[in-house]
């Protein structure tokens, strides 16, 4: 028998499909065609009940799907094992709010975001920034879909935002140059010269959009403090924020060890001091690794514990 992600993926491929064809769109364009027909209500799938997670992966897998047959280069989905890691962390990092605000300057179709967002199902609301047009309408109305509260904003998220300070940031940041220098100027980890580097940029913006103790989970290249531009991230992040956590990530999710990605959490000093978080430096798991998974939680809990992070979530 057929599981409800099954069900609902082939719902969604079999419409997306027809109207690709019948309309000569890319599937992407027609994913969103057929999600925006779902969510008005026009069409719908047999799948009974289903969950926002069986919801979440049944897109996911429809999105992946219209990436690998235009090859999106700089719009790769953030993968399920992260955006669970990245969910417990938001989760386990704000224990002690019944309600978290969260912001994502670099959204995507909103995978992360909603792998977060449906961990700590009811107790979210969020911001979104998207450059891509297509990207962020699918995210849009997978939002409306998932029941997930979501405002979502349409631009470079490097220019000023209207996104109050949240408590938690959330993203999968952009690796690479940022074209506009004349915008980076604005920025303190800008380049002495040439293109500065997107991914510092964004962390610099996100910095600004947290509330004082507010914390940032950012998936960042592995490399990040051996780069060429490390020793004025190093000099930005000793002024502007406390490091919380820096997470290696399991080299099996890259295709190579120079695409390897690592999860960077920092804190927006608050005001009442106090003593730092002491740094947790680990190796994430294999998410597939039950075992494996629940003793590397037991032992971010353990640190959480000691480090005056709250247990319960009122
Ligand atoms: N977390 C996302 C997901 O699960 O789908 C994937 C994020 S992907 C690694 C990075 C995203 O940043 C891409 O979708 C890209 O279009 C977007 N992006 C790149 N530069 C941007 C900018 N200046 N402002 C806003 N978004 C940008």
């Amino acid at each position: 028998m057929e599981t409800n992600t099954e069900l609902l993926f082939s719902f969604l491929d079999g419409h997306s499909a027809r109207i690709s064809e019948k309309e000569e769109l890319l599937y992407l364009e027609a994913l969103f065609e057929t999600l925006k027909a779902w969510a008005e209500g026009t069409i719908s799938p047999e799948a009974e009940e289903a969950t926002k997670e069986e919801v979440r992966k049944a897109i996911q897998l429809a999105v992946l799907k219209g990436m690998k047959a235009n090859a999106q280069p700089h719009h790769q989905m953030t993968p399920d094992s992260i955006g669970l890691l990245a969910g417990y962390l938001a989760d386990r990092l704000s224990k002690g709010s019944r309600y978290v605000t969260l912001f994502d300057p670099a959204a995507g179709t909103g995978n992360l975001l909603f792998t977060v967002m449906n961990y700590m199902d009811g107790r979210t609301a969020a911001s979104a920034v998207e450059i891509d047009d297509l990207l962020i309408r699918i995210s849009a109305v997978t939002a409306d879909l998932l029941a997930q509260p979501v405002t979502l904003y349409h631009q470079d998220a490097l220019r000023p935002l209207m996104v109050d300070p949240v408590d938690v940031v959330i993203s999968d940041l952009p690796v690479g140059y940022y074209p506009d220098d004349e915008n980076a100027a604005g920025f303190k980890l800008k380049a002495d010269e040439g293109h500065s580097y997107a991914h510092h940029l964004f962390i610099e913006q996100s910095m600004r959009h947290l509330k004082k103790g507010g914390h940032g989970i950012f998936i960042v290249p592995a490399n990040l403090f051996e780069s060429q531009f490390a020793t004025q991230l190093h000099t930005f992040l000793k002024e502007e924020a406390q490091i919380v956590a820096v997470l290696a990530l399991p080299p099996g999710l890259f295709k190579s060890q120079a695409h390897a990605k690592s999860v960077l959490v920092l804190k927006k000093p608050d005001l009442a001091g106090g003593p730092k978080p002491e740094v947790l430096l680990a190796n994430a798991p294999d998410m597939t690794n039950i075992r494996a998974l629940e003793s590397f939680f037991a032992k971010v809990d353990a640190w959480a514990e000691e480090n005056g992070y709250k247990t319960d979530s009122n």
